[in-house]
């Protein structure tokens, strides 16, 4: 499926191929036909699915596809500058959106904000703003006078402006509750009653959230009418099936070695490793070419159809190895991809999950192997709060850290004297010299011992 099937507007495919986006994740797939259509959604998925552009990218459709001349009338600025110019005194005028994003945090209405900025780039007279808590009063009026057509807001803030006559939601076609779940917990329950109560019936909902059980459900079943109830798979969005590594590294030559060692692993069919810069994808796809990988670099600065080779190339099993930017974090489905290396870390956690997602795709195992400094331990733990997994460290023979930090722990289940993840201990766990064949079982993704390069011949 690709988003030209999902029957979006030309401007808002421009934007999508501007973003990179290539096919649209699950969610958008059931998601947007649906609402382009008109239901009402009720969907249970994951941070990192996709689901802002799964609510953003039909409304957007919608108001790209109205002729300009059913499109609501002048902002409260212009009204003002023309009772200014017929020398009367300007009315107030509240803002009058025509859809509204409720989200339980600052970051991520910002979040979905800046999304809906890319989505609607090539699009005239549609404007976004978040009202938020923690920002300034007459910047969040300046804006409302504006009369953006989507008001992003978290629920406390967006009352205020309510009770204070500032917005008014009686034109408001659309409603999105996003994260519904973390906003209930938040305990915004009454705050999302009394704004739904403000808006008119005739309006669309659409509610995500993690979860549909239990409290979010009731008030999904109030709110919605008639919805159509989307579940995208939670397990395979928590990765149950990527076994995931860390290992620490002392400095850029140690992280070279290991990272070339590592690759010569027979269990693996393709990976692919993610870099933090455009550059390093270059050189190190080069540097592994040289040393006999069949690798190739995939960025945002080679042009579409360079990508698209290179992408081609993998999916026929012609590359091994695929060095890449966060270009690639989202929407390569290539089973045949084994392994994921992080060689830098995301600079943002839920980019992790994208990155390793593009292992154990079509219900195989995959393994994630993160290379990380011993400074950048924290960004280890954020990862681990986000997806609420710990992350084992291992260590390899011959590859040791010298240093011993905190964030170097041993592996759950490791015991005194058994060796594994323990810094400065080797494991047990050794990896197949180039052309060797492979000594241990029990590595996910083993096929039949050979190694690809070498099936590869
Ligand atoms: P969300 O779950 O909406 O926060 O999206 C998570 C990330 O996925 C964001 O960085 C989006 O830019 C990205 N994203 C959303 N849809 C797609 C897609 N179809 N292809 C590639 N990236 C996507």
């Amino acid at each position: 499926m690709t988003f030209e099937t999902l029957g979006l507007h030309p401007q808002i495919l421009q934007a999508l191929t501007d973003a990179g986006y290539t096919i649209p994740t699950p969610v958008q797939q059931e998601a947007v036909p649906a609402a382009i259509a008109g239901r009402d959604l009720m969907v249970s998925s994951q941070t990192g699915s996709g689901k802002t552009a799964a609510f953003m990218l039909p409304a957007l459709n919608k108001f790209a596809n109205e002729p300009v001349e059913a499109r609501p009338g002048k902002t409260p600025n212009q009204n003002a500058q023309a009772a200014r110019s017929r020398g009367e005194r300007p009315r107030f005028m509240p803002a009058q959106p025509r859809m509204l994003v409720l989200t339980p945090t600052r970051e991520l209405a910002l979040q979905v904000t800046t999304a809906t900025d890319k989505y609607g780039i090539h699009m005239r007279r549609v404007k976004a703003a978040s009202i938020l808590g923690g920002m300034p009063y007459p910047k969040q009026m300046q804006l409302l006078a504006r009369n953006p057509e989507i008001l992003v807001a978290t629920p406390g803030r967006l009352i205020d402006h309510m009770e204070s006559g500032k917005i008014d939601f009686s034109k408001l076609e659309i409603l999105v509750l996003d994260e519904a779940d973390r906003m209930l917990d938040m305990g915004f329950v009454e705050d999302i009653e009394l704004i739904v109560s403000r808006t008119p019936a005739t309006r669309q909902t659409l509610l995500f959230s993690a979860t549909l059980d239990g409290m979010v459900g009731n008030i999904a079943r109030r709110i919605t009418t008639d919805p159509l109830r989307i579940q995208i798979a939670g397990a395979s969005a928590r990765h149950e099936n990527i076994e995931q590594r860390v290992h620490f590294v002392d400095d850029l030559l140690h992280k070279n070695r290991l990272l070339d060692h590592l690759l010569r692993d027979t269990a693996i069919e393709q990976a692919v490793v993610f870099t933090a810069t455009k550059r390093d994808a270059d050189s190190i796809a080069d540097r592994l070419n040289i040393a006999g990988f069949a690798a190739a670099a995939l960025h945002g600065d080679m042009h579409q159809g360079a990508r698209n080779r290179t992408l081609d190339a993998l999916r026929r099993g012609q590359l091994r190895v695929l060095v890449a930017t966060d270009v690639a974090a989202r929407g390569i489905d290539v089973p045949g991809i084994t392994h994921v290396f992080n060689y830098d870390l995301p600079k943002f956690a839920e980019d992790y999950v994208h990155r390793i997602g593009r292992t154990g795709r079509a219900g195989r195992n995959g393994m994630a192997i993160s290379l990380v400094n011993h400074a950048e331990g924290v960004h280890v733990k954020r990862i681990e709060r986000l997806t609420k997994q710990t992350i084992p460290v291992d260590v390899i023979e011959g590859y040791e850290p010298k240093k011993t930090t905190s964030a170097a722990r041993p592996r759950p289940g490791w015991k005194p004297g058994d060796g594994r993840g323990k810094p400065g201990k080797p494991g047990q766990r050794t990896f197949a010299k180039p052309g060797a064949p492979r000594k241990e079982g029990g590595h996910r993704g083993q096929r039949d011992g050979r190694s690809t390069e070498s099936r590869r011949g």
